[in-house]
């Protein structure tokens, strides 16, 4: 289950509720080769040795990315995008046998990250932060974050219309001018906006541009409010409400607006499920 900016904000204000002021009494890794084979974990684990009797001093989320805040000067930065669980376990509770990091807090509760996907789970020094490709990417103040005030029509209108690239390059991925959207909510945006997939943003008219705008706000706000995606857990091993429009989910099905057979595509990378008649 990928965890998207939804997921990540619900997992960072729920982290932040629980862990702050508690210190790290210890730390424990397991199956953790492959990960740090292909550079989703630090190949140096002592890094992870800086975390130990650092308190936590806030915990916070920008697009897909969590910043566990140090008061010693480190950071945890967890980026799950492609699938992960992160779970707390108040003292004396069973801690489950496969996680990839366990962070032991010295009042005996503790905390299980593991990543079922592509993501990373990685320490930095407050001055380091820059060298996390994710980092940059998603807490980069100059990129807007669609659930943030400044997320206008009128900003947003205007960065479609200066992009002459398909709408999945403009709203996914590492040239996108949103941060926090990944493939699974742009197949719900787009179906819900009317788009075809395949449509270039500076082409779209005012009225396309609005449902587009609309459908992002509506997406990320609902899905928030229902405690982020149906196959999401949450910090408390709760289960997400959020069941999407158009997705994998939605393979074999029918439209739910015009019954016409719903379609895959390939779209920059990835598979994208659509409407041919709804989406123009
Ligand atoms: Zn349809």
């Amino acid at each position: 289950m990928s965890i998207e900016l939804p997921e990540a904000k619900i997992l960072a204000e729920q982290m932040n509720k629980e862990l702050r002021g508690k210190s790290i009494k210890n730390y424990h890794l397991q199956d953790i080769e492959r990960l740090q084979r292909i550079g989703m974990m630090d190949k140096n684990t002592k890094s992870f040795n800086q975390l130990v009797d650092g308190e936590v001093e806030f915990v916070t989320s920008r697009g897909n990315v969590i910043r566990v805040k140090l008061n010693n000067g480190m950071n945890l930065i967890l980026g799950p995008e492609y699938g992960g669980e992160i779970f707390y376990h108040k003292r004396g509770k069973t801690i489950p046998k496969k996680f990839h990091l366990k962070v032991d807090f010295s009042d005996d509760t503790a905390l299980t990250v593991r990543l079922t996907s592509m993501g990373l789970i990685h320490v930095y020094k407050d001055s380091d932060l820059e060298r996390s490709y994710v980092y940059r990417r998603d807490f980069n103040p100059d990129v807007l974050s669609p659930i943030d005030e400044e997320f206008t029509f009128e900003r947003f209108s205007k960065l479609l219309a200066d992009n002459n690239r398909m709408l999945k390059s403009v709203l996914v991925g590492k040239d996108a001018v949103v941060v926090g959207l990944s493939n699974s909510a742009f197949q719900d945006i787009i179906y819900r906006a009317g788009l075809h997939p395949k449509r270039k943003a500076s082409e779209l008219n005012r009225d396309e541009k609005r449902a587009l705008y609309d459908a992002i706000r509506f997406v990320l706000q609902k899905r928030i409010r229902l405690n982020g995606k149906d196959q999401f857990y949450d910090l408390h091993g709760n289960q997400g409400g959020y069941t999407p429009a158009m997705g994998p989910n939605m393979k074999q099905q029918p439209c739910p607006t015009c019954g016409t057979p719903i379609e895959k595509l390939s779209v920059g990378g990835g598979h994208v499920y659509f409407c041919p008649k709804c989406q123009v």
